[in-house]
């Protein structure tokens, strides 16, 4: 079975055309300025296929884009397959499924109206996954399924003291205000292979997450469900992130505001666009520049990647306490995949709760690996994350009807 996944946004589009059952990439890419000046990108994954990179497609709107990304697929030089008939489904990512999603759904009329529902929620986000959606089956037709994945439903399973804030309730009951997390995809693959790894079945082992990218979470995996999660109504809320604050003293928001007199527009594009590692060290997002001033001596640098650390490092004591023990940390996304030295700081002082690295795997970088020594009665994990691996599997799963 060969699935298409899809991340639509605003203005660009992502694909994969992957077999969940053996986990083999055929061809990826990208399609850019869509509606702009169309620049479109194809990588397949098979020797003496050609690769295109940024190349001229009109695209005005989102079908000239899938449009283009068939055609490239079933190219008789250059594609994967031989036919759209080798194309059983299509997978998108899609940002928020309110509380309406606990899993992932075959799209239809209904579904698709569920997900309007849920603009208000993400409403940068949604409208694009929706566009999406749309372009799917105005190219390919309502025949070939397609099933919607959601950011937020691996978290639905969450317990209301965890998902609850103390506000008034009818910001829940009125307004849906509540905290409904994201990486959901991410933290669902990699929980599940460290299961793999550990030996043991998802329903027996309580697990950290932590999803450490551009954009940081960490998850309380108990049994194989989410049960509390950092991020929290946005993406905002948690630890510092490449540029986006984490979590903050509201007061602050009100106090600058009237200091320097920023509407709330201004106050959250700070918080979102120019706070984080970036804000605080003045460097950079990049944990690769942070780590480069960091060895120069930047005493900045050198502050935020202490902080993030110390952050993430707080969390993983918290949600050990809210699970009662934790049998395994896990490293994914960009930063936790390959800074060891983020790791390690991380780590540090929790040997007092079973957590012991193995100071030689401080250097692995994207691939499986146990990090922990072997008398660490904690397992720490280094798991690569694969999302669009577990849209094309849950996908594969509903359309046959699984
Ligand atoms: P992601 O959002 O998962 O794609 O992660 C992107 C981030 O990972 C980048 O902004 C970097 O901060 C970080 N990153 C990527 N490669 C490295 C590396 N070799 N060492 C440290 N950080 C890295």
């Amino acid at each position: 079975m060969n699935i298409l996944v899809i991340n639509a946004g605003s203005s660009s589009l992502k694909y994969q055309l992957l077999n969940p059952d053996s986990g083999v990439l055929l061809a990826k890419g990208l399609c850019e300025r869509i509606g702009i000046d169309g620049k479109f990108t194809y990588k397949p994954q098979a020797e003496g296929k050609e690769v295109l990179k940024a190349v001229d497609v009109a695209m005005p709107t989102h079908s000239e884009a899938i449009q283009a990304v068939l055609n490239a697929l079933v190219d008789p030089k250059n594609g994967v397959v031989g036919s759209m008939k080798e194309i059983d489904a299509v997978g998108h990512r899609v940002v928020h499924g309110g509380e309406a999603f606990a899993g992932s759904v075959l799209i239809t009329d209904e579904v698709m109206k569920a997900l309007e529902d849920c603009i208000p929620l993400a409403p940068l986000h949604n409208p694009a996954n929706i566009t999406g959606i749309n372009a799917c089956t105005a190219v390919m037709g309502k025949e070939v399924p397609q099933v919607a994945v959601f950011d937020t439903a691996f978290h639905q399973t969450m317990p209301p003291k965890a998902y609850m804030y103390a506000l008034p309730h009818a910001y829940y009951e009125k307004d849906k205000v509540r905290r409904y997390g994201f990486h959901g995809t991410s933290h669902k693959y990699v929980s599940t292979r460290a299961a793999a790894m550990l030996g043991k079945k998802p329903e027996e082992v309580k697990l950290i997450s932590c999803h450490l990218g551009n954009g940081s979470s960490v998850a309380a995996v108990d049994g194989g469900k989410s049960v509390d999660t950092s991020m929290g109504f946005t993406p905002l809320a948690g630890v510092p992130m490449g540029t986006r604050s984490g979590d903050v003293d509201a007061g602050i928001l009100q106090y600058l505001m009237n200091k320097y007199g920023m509407d709330i527009d201004q106050m959250l594009d700070v918080l979102n666009k120019k706070s984080g590692v970036e804000g605080l060290s003045g460097v950079s997002s990049d944990f690769r520049d942070l780590e480069n001033a960091a060895e120069e001596g930047n005493e900045l640098a050198i502050l935020a990647r202490d902080k993030f650390a110390y952050e993430v490092k707080k969390y993983v004591g918290a949600y050990a306490a809210a699970m009662g023990g934790v049998d395994a940390i896990i490293f994914t996304a960009g930063v936790g995949e390959n800074d060891g030295g983020i790791r390690t700081a991380i780590c540090q002082g929790l040997e007092f709760m079973g957590v012991k690295m193995d100071p030689a795997t401080a250097g692995i970088r994207g691939e499986e690996a146990v990090l922990s020594a072997p008398d660490s009665s904690v397992k720490v994990l280094l798991i690569p994350t694969n999302e669009e691996l577990m849209i094309a599997m849950d996908t594969a799963a509903i359309a046959s009807g699984k």
